[in-house]
């Protein structure tokens, strides 16, 4: 099956070029942070999408400085020397690890999403709105899973890690509020704008239900005292006794024989003169006792 609602959502992304020159070393860190590789020894992003490989490229060559290579060669990286000439423009030194993100490569207040830009652009996945609400980002191991885990947390948004056959972790994300403000933060607007409409419609859509559960409770509460209201007052009528019913409650059993499918309102105004509803309630619920008897 296409995912296509990821891979548009990461074209939308794509379209939109960061502003600040730091922003977009750290998409960069974000986008090799989320691949399949990256250590020392090899550098490797797979995607299907044209212009998420496009962008990468585009990254490589002005904050890598790469001219001169393929493009397959700019997202699988072997040659050593190219590696090293990657590390150094991301501002990586010898000593840093590979799987632990270093928060010396993010500089400026927007550098943060833009890491997590470039890691949904390498390794992130959306369900599309109408399925069960899922964002997720398959991280290549267990230590980069967990290290992008508490770096999400650091930024105020409350991720979970899946336990998976293989080595990989999904970092992910089920709740709706949590999905629109990542996505909006990326810079995901269609996407997050789709999703909340598709909230806000289901939303509503349960709260009508509730609301004709609600008054069906009701009706059902009103057929069931009427029923029983009915059934009294034939017990009276086929025992012969309703003479020795005082004057009002006779007023009041013939009303409700005659009128069987009227409301308590109803029947109150029919009355001469008319009297209140619960006195009608009360003058039923004397019937049924008196039914009890017959
Ligand atoms: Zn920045």
């Amino acid at each position: 099956m296409i995912d296509s609602f990821s891979q548009d959502t990461k074209t939308e992304i794509c379209a939109a070029r960061s502003k600040l020159r730091c922003c977009r070393v750290s998409e960069l860190y974000g986008m090799l942070f989320g691949a399949a590789r990256f250590d020392r020894s090899g550098v490797s992003l797979v995607t299907e999408n044209p212009a998420v490989s496009l962008c990468c490229i585009k990254l490589m060559r002005e904050i890598g400085g790469f001219r001169g290579v393929s493009d397959r060669e700019l997202i699988d990286l072997s040659d050593p020397r190219r590696i090293g000439q990657l590390f150094a423009a991301l501002g990586l030194d010898e000593s840093s690890s590979c799987d632990k993100i270093e928060e010396s490569v993010l500089h400026c207040q927007f550098c943060r999403w833009s890491f997590v830009k470039g890691v949904f652009l390498s390794c992130g996945t959306l369900t599309a709105p109408g399925n069960a609400y899922h964002l997720e980002f398959l991280m290549r191991n267990e230590e980069a899973a967990l290290s992008f885990y508490s770096y999400l947390e650091s930024l105020g948004v409350s991720p979970r890690i899946t336990e998976r056959r293989d080595k990989t972790r999904g970092v992910y994300f089920k709740d709706s509020e949590g999905i629109v403000d990542i996505l909006g933060y990326i810079g995901a607007n269609r996407a997050a704008f789709e999703l909340l409409n598709v909230k806000i419609y289901k939303d509503l859509r349960n709260n009508a239900n509730r609301v004709s559960n609600c008054e069906l409770a009701n009706i059902g509460k009103t057929v069931a005292a009427a029923t029983e209201q009915i059934s009294a007052i034939d017990t009276i009528i086929r025992s012969g006794r309703s003479d020795e019913l005082p004057g009002e409650l006779r007023a009041t059993l013939d009303l409700r024989a005659a009128f069987p499918d009227a409301t308590l309102s109803e029947l109150a105004a029919m009355h001469t003169p008319p009297i209140t509803k619960s006195g009608v309630n009360h003058r039923l619920r004397r019937l049924i006792e008196f039914s009890k008897k017959c």
